[in-house]
């Protein structure tokens, strides 16, 4: 008989509200669990690192309504590990931060269960720095306190004139519903009514506000802001104007449509995001892989040797090919008597990744410059093999058949992505969409199609401006009724985000 599995909880601290703080060995232990069991301050983006298939439980907790009462959560933690489980039990910021990680340890400790506190950017540090405040200066804090703002009864349990006396930062936590009584008290105990203050909300995130005032007129200057915020009262909020560099990024507090693939938008949401804003996919197209086209690129990978030229037109393109290249149990090497040619940046640099260095990537990224560079070095004798898109232009196959023979393979299909998570046509209504991005003309044909007929009008009241990555694209957009407000001036992702920048700044 195997031994039954003996369970683990970890408690984890998963930052505070930016996903990339979390820590690695927070990563390590949630891409390995069984269970995960979070809260409502958790970024929901977290449990992407979760596997597949764990189980995922909610028990928010957002100040009144609990969804499941703390000694609950305990009896579920100590009943998962019992079951043999690794849990983790995911926290926002440091689970010891007034998050009742030291309850729950405990409650573990004393059921017999084995668990480990992985640490977390607590709010406190993480969310005042990224508001541009730190939390000690040598000339001006060289101590701090992080108090929490749910006074009881009397709010007698904290001494409030050792914290009005205080030299160093004061900062409470859930304290937005009572600000006015801790600023009062802080007065009252014989606190400087000028004294620094801030509020920031939802610290680290895209939608951060920070207020900034003085201890007297803090609490009526972020009267509009509701939890989860940290109130900071201090003279470290003065470096705030010399240490931002968060909120003041170009596309901060903006939103940002990106209708590219699934697959393929990861590099245009990093360098929105890099720039501060946030992005909401919704794919429109997918990749389609052509079953019997597939089988017959298998067919022709057995007989390479017959080949001179092998093109190569997109990231897609490589990926099937070399999955086929694989399935044959070839690599690389097979390719040693070929010229390749690889059409646009993004593919040879897909194509070194498989260990091969394309000998030709015309200069342009299109079928013109790559008949161009590719017809002077070509004769009857050659053969080419050319495994692309079922969607692509016949120009470069009719150009290249009339010197040699051309093996063209359409591998794969340009299909509507239908599935989406979000409710754009919702967004676009309330105005909640500053920029919808634009990578090719059929992102924009299928993205019209997605929204449905009333898409142009939709477009008119909501504020949004299109961006589009290049000719090709605007052209399609204007035919379908859309605004072209932003054109690329270099016809890439990097040149897409630069020409939004460019209308950002304009716009400031
Ligand atoms: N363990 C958490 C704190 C939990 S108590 C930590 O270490 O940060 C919940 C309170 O934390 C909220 O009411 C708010 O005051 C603060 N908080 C947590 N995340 C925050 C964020 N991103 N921005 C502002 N305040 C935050």
């Amino acid at each position: 008989m195997t031994p039954k599995k003996t369970g683990k909880v970890y408690l984890v601290g998963g930052g505070c509200g930016n996903p990339e703080f979390l820590t690695l060995r927070g990563q390590k232990v949630l891409s390995r669990c069984d269970t995960v069991v979070y809260d409502a301050l958790v970024n929901p983006a977290l449990l992407a690192w979760a596997p597949e298939d764990c189980e995922r439980i909610y028990v928010g907790k957002r100040a009144a309504n609990h969804a499941l009462p703390q000694d609950g959560i305990n009896e579920l933690l100590v009943k998962l590990a019992k079951e043999g489980k690794e849990v983790v039990r995911l926290k926002g910021g440091d689970p010891y931060v007034f998050g009742r990680g030291g309850e729950e340890g405990v409650a573990l400790h004393q059921a017999g269960v084995s668990f480990e506190e992985v640490p977390g950017i607590t709010s406190v540090i993480g969310g005042l720095a990224c508001a541009g405040i730190p939390i000690t200066h040598r000339d001006c804090a060289s101590s701090f306190q992080v108090v929490t703002g749910h006074l009881k009864n009397d709010a007698a349990h904290l001494d409030w004139k050792v914290l009005a006396a205080t030299k160093g930062t004061l900062v409470f936590l859930m304290g937005m519903k009572n600000i006015e009584k801790i600023t009062a008290n802080l007065i009252e105990n014989g606190m400087d009514p000028k004294t620094p203050a801030a509020v920031v909300r939802e610290a680290s995130t895209p939608r951060q506000e920070t207020v900034t005032g003085e201890l007297e007129n803090i609490a009526e200057k972020a009267e509009s802001l509701s939890a989860p915020a940290l109130i900071v009262i201090g003279e470290v909020v003065k470096l705030r104007d010399d240490l931002r560099f968060f909120d003041n990024r170009p596309f901060f507090g903006r939103r940002f449509v990106v209708t590219r693939s699934r697959a393929q938008a990861s590099k245009l949401v990093e360098k929105i995001q890099e720039e501060g804003g946030e992005s909401v996919m919704y794919p429109t197209i997918r990749i389609q892989p052509v079953a019997s086209e597939m089988a017959r690129l298998k067919t022709v990978i057995g007989h390479l040797a017959d080949y001179s030229h092998l093109i190569l037109t997109s990231v897609n393109g490589v990926a099937l090919f070399f999955e086929q290249l694989d399935a044959c149990h070839k690599d690389a090497r097979a390719l040693a008597g070929l010229t390749v040619t690889a059409i646009g940046k993004a593919t040879a640099a897909a194509l070194k990744k498989h260990g091969v260095t394309p000998d030709i990537v015309p200069k342009q990224f299109v079928g013109e410059a790559l008949v161009e560079a590719l017809a002077p070095e070509l004769s009857a004798a050659d053969r080419i093999l050319m495994p692309r898109s079922k969607n692509a232009r016949p120009y470069v196959m009719e150009a290249l058949s009339k010197i040699c023979e051309v093996d063209e393979i359409k591998i794969y299909e340009t299909l509507r992505e239908d599935r989406t998570d979000v409710d754009v046509p919702a967004l676009l209504k309330s105005r909640d969409v500053d920029y919808i991005t634009f990578t090719s003309s059929t992102t924009a044909r299928y993205f019209a199609e997605k929204i449905g007929p009333d898409c142009a009008a939709l477009f008119k009241t909501s504020g949004a401006k299109c961006a589009s990555i290049g000719p090709k694209t605007s052209e399609q957009l204007k035919k379908l009724g859309l605004p072209v407000d932003i054109q690329a001036t270099t016809y890439t992702i990097d040149g897409l985000v630069e020409a939004i920048k460019e209308d950002c700044i304009k716009a400031h």
